[in-house]
């Protein structure tokens, strides 16, 4: 009977192994990659910058405050 138990700890054990890296894959895949960062451009001079990086300002995104306002200000 005890053999049957460590056969099942075994297969168990076997079976870990070979999910858990699965798993890590998994994590891996929830965190987004830097390389496929949002893109957007200035609507004023055009430069292409990480989304997080610019100014929203009335649908438009700036890459500084400075032309967010030149924009207004036309
Ligand atoms: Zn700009």
């Amino acid at each position: 009977m005890s053999r049957l138990i460590l056969i099942i700890v075994i297969i168990a054990l076997v079976y870990w192994l070979l999910t858990s890296p699965r798993r890590q894959q998994r994590k891996q895949e929830q965190q987004p990659p830097k390389s496929a960062q949002d893109m957007v451009s200035c609507a004023q001079c055009g430069l292409n910058l990480p989304k997080n990086e610019s100014v929203f300002v009335d649908g438009k995104y700036f890459c500084s405050t400075a032309h967010s306002l030149a924009q207004k200000g036309k």
